[in-house]
């Protein structure tokens, strides 16, 4: 198959030839139809993720169809159209038995783990836990986001930040994550504040539905007459953190979205803020592909359109280049032809 490959963490990102997966006895691999260029990806080949082996391919936002069935798969056969959540969990571990497989104990990450969706093929552990049947009228370049930013999204909004309608959301960071972000916070009824620097960012986000747009977090106490209920950090890092944490009215909750790996600095959480207000710190970890239901009868319904997100559609040819440029261009960029 081809793959975009990396031998060094922060070199050269080339499309060549590499051998075939083969689906393990509980798994699947799946031709890739669509994968997403996301955040999570860049930290992979900049060496933030010390799962990663080299030499590696990234990508784990990916749709596409069932084309081989290891033995032990009950549910799944080859033609079967899927997405997966990133996290990949077992099934069986205490997290996994309390329907929290986003934080299994022993979850694979395509494109961490092993390697990823930037691929004309990419396997997919525990198959009958972790894939999701994609609605007949869903293309594969909408659903590709579902299995990283668009339900990471909406899980931090709505399970683990339990916005409610009428509360004030803030969204820090409005790349694929933080624009998802914004348009499931406007679907719950939610007020929404996004957060950006780019302008680009900060137009699409009106366009999703934010009530108020701005290029700081700084005025966002006094909009909000006394601060957001809700507050996310969707870029990761540590201004963006602290800055989501100050944004909050008492009793507010932070969701940490974005990733915050060490090698970037750890975030200076204002922990006086956090027994004052009584605010509350989660973190959101993805979805497990037992919650998708939920989110994907909200699709169907019309009430959230992932496709509004999808801005560039390129090929395999140029997903090195997107990969690098990570964040400068506004929306989800979707690799679509392998
Ligand atoms: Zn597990
Ligand atoms: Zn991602």
């Amino acid at each position: 198959m081809r793959a975009l490959v990396f031998e060094e963490f922060g070199g050269p990102l080339t499309v060549r030839e590499v051998a075939d997966p083969a689906p393990a006895p509980d798994g699947v691999v799946v031709e890739v139809g669509a994968s997403g260029v996301c955040r999570s990806d860049w930290h992979a080949w900049s060496g933030h993720d010390e799962d990663v082996v080299l030499p590696h391919v990234p990508g784990h936002e990916l749709a596409g169809v069932v084309a081989a069935v290891g033995e032990r798969v009950r549910g799944w056969s080859v033609g079967d159209r899927v997405t997966a959540p990133f996290v990949c969990a077992c099934g069986s571990c205490p997290p996994c038995r309390e329907g929290a497989g986003q934080v299994c104990l022993r979850q694979t990450q395509p494109g961490f783990t092993h390697w990823g969706s930037f691929a004309q093929l990419v396997a997919l552990d525990a198959a009958d836990v972790n894939l999701v049947a994609l609605p007949d009228d869903l293309p594969v370049a909408t659903a590709a986001a579902l299995g990283c930013r668009y339900a990471t999204a909406f899980r931090a909004v709505t399970g683990v930040g339990r916005a409610a309608p009428g509360e004030w959301v803030v969204v820090v960071g409005c790349g694929g994550v933080g624009l998802s972000a914004v348009q499931v916070a406007v679907a719950v009824g939610a007020r929404v504040v996004a957060v950006d620097p780019s302008p680009g960012a900060r137009e699409l986000a009106a366009s999703m539905g934010a009530e108020h747009v701005l290029d700081s977090a700084n005025g966002v106490v006094d909009l909000t007459g006394g601060g957001a209920h809700v507050a996310l950090d969707c870029l990761g890092s540590p201004a963006t953190c602290e800055a989501s944490i100050r944004s909050l009215r008492p009793r507010g909750r932070h969701v940490q979205v974005g990733l915050l790996p060490p090698a970037q600095g750890r975030p200076v959480i204002p922990m006086e803020l956090v027994v004052a207000r009584e605010l509350a710190v989660l973190g959101s970890h993805g979805m497990a592909a037992t919650d998708y239901p939920a989110m994907l009868s909200m699709i169907a319904a019309g009430r959230l359109r992932p496709q509004d997100l999808v801005t560039r559609e390129i090929g395999l040819a140029d997903a090195g280049a997107a990969l690098v440029d990570v964040g400068r261009t506004p929306g989800v960029t979707v690799i679509t032809s392998f």
